[in-house]
């Protein structure tokens, strides 16, 4: 069948005549070497590679980390300063702090921005599980914004509803390393006076009008746990133009001791509330390694993604989020698909990710809700969030009603499909090979359908 001519169709007479072809000729589950078949039915697989290794093994590990080990200097020192400094600098803010993890970038800045008990922070559902418990660890209430189904990010026509008098600030996540609406965002959030702290713990290097994510708002935060497009097994750092903020958050991650204070020393008088979440020589070594590498790793998946996205922008019930008009770049830690059953002759997400898995594409449904999972209500029961709120504000239906994100919950529950950054690391006729693997599936739906029904 020609795939052009299936791309820019739905499932009609072309995908009907294949299946009719296919359906005679070939018995359910058998391997025949035919690569019109899924290999769910026995097909030959979409794709035979191997996908690209992550993380990546760099030689210049060997000569960088083992110089700092042998240095023998292993906390907070030069290394670590010039990462930062690098850092900063890439991603256009005067400052830089690095941290032991996204998680504690999130809960500092929380804090450093006197963000507390009482105040209320605006944030999507569709985000992993940090961002939230960086208020909860703070005493602050997390009020969630539902997300926009075409982009996965926090709906901006959504955020004004939803603020208060205690409204302090606006948590945007940019997920999947797909920049949320910062345009709209700031805007909402000049108007209201409050604070922005970009989570841009998937979004290494992505843009807004030519702008990096974390440079935007007043802070923004990173991690580069491995999964992360910038890898070094557990490490994070905050962004941010704001001196005294930076100076505060560096202060709360050595122990409250005033900014500046040698690492190591025992001398200089705690000034604030702190705690110890300081960074080692090593992991800045392994950064410096990461970042020869990481501005040609975000293009090569930004342009593979873009090269799939268009390839399969035609088929019927499977769609690629759409970017906001300002989005200059979108770095892709994952590949969001979003997947309507209907147009699959009823396979379900979860048959057809198996589909797709035999056909040699791993995948997955990704996040479950998030705003009505027990942690939330863990905290209302918590001995802080008892004395701080009144017995009204802790009325978790209460919360649970006035907190629905239908659109998220569809989302995550039935429509949502992730591919991981490291398949776009190849070459295009990987990219091909996924296009081929869904095209195939979709014009197969029924049979498949048919078969597992067995
Ligand atoms: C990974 C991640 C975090 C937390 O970062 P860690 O380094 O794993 O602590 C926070 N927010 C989002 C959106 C993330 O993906």
């Amino acid at each position: 069948m020609d795939r052009r001519k299936f791309i820019t169709g739905t499932i009609g007479g072309a995908s009907l005549l294949a299946v009719s072809r296919f359906n005679n000729l070939y018995a359910w589950g058998q391997s025949n070497g035919d690569d019109k078949l899924p290999a769910i039915l026995g097909g030959t697989k979409s794709h035979h590679d191997l996908w690209p290794d992550w993380p990546v093994w760099k030689s210049a590990y060997d000569e960088k980390v083992l110089k700092v080990l042998r240095s023998g200097v292993w906390s907070r020192a030069k290394v670590t300063a010039e990462f930062e400094q690098k850092w900063a600098q890439l991603i256009g803010t005067k400052r830089c702090l690095s941290v032991v993890n996204g998680t504690n970038a999130l809960i500092a800045s929380v804090a450093q921005f006197n963000i507390g008990p009482g105040d209320e922070v605006i944030v999507p559902p569709y985000t992993f599980i940090a961002t939230i418990q960086a208020i909860l660890m703070n005493g602050a209430l997390p009020v969630f914004v539902d997300i926009d189904p075409k982009t996965f990010q926090i709906d901006p026509s959504k955020i004004e509803a939803k603020i208060t008098s205690r409204t302090k600030a606006i948590i945007p996540v940019h997920i999947l390393g797909i920049p949320a609406d910062m345009t709209r965002i700031m805007a909402i959030a000049k108007k209201h006076n409050l604070i922005v702290i970009e989570d841009a713990c998937q979004a290494h290097l992505a843009e807004v009008n030519g702008k990096r994510v974390g440079s935007i708002g007043d802070a923004g935060c990173f991690s580069f746990q491995t999964s992360k497009n910038m890898p070094i097994g557990e490490g994070g750092a905050i962004t941010s133009d704001n001196e005294t903020f930076m100076d505060q958050c560096f202060s709360y991650h050595n122990l409250g001791l005033p900014h500046g204070t040698q690492v190591g020393s025992v001398s200089g008088g705690g000034v604030r509330v702190g705690t110890k979440i300081r960074f080692t020589e090593y992991q800045a070594a392994i950064g410096l390694v990461q970042l020869t590498n990481l501005e040609k790793e975000t293009e090569t998946r930004w342009e593979n993604a873009r090269y799939l996205s268009e390839k399969i922008k035609g088929l019927s019930g499977i769609s690629p989020a759409t970017l906001y008009p300002e989005t200059t770049k979108a770095v892709y830690h994952l590949y969001p698909l979003l997947y309507n059953k209907d147009q699959f002759k009823g396979l379900t997400r979860g048959q057809f990710l198996d589909s797709l898995r035999a056909e040699g594409i791993p995948c997955s449904s990704g996040y479950v809700p998030l705003h009505t999972q027990p942690f939330i209500k863990a905290a209302f029961e918590s001995k802080l969030y008892q004395k701080v709120y009144d017995k009204k504000e802790l009325d978790y239906a209460d919360f649970i009603d006035k907190n629905q994100c239908p659109i998220n919950d569809r989302i995550c529950n039935e429509e949502a499909i992730w591919l991981t950054q490291n398949l776009f690391l190849g070459n295009k006729s990987s990219m091909d090979n996924i296009a081929n693997a869904i095209e195939k599936i979709h014009s197969n739906a029924d049979k498949i359908v048919r078969k597992l029904k067995k």
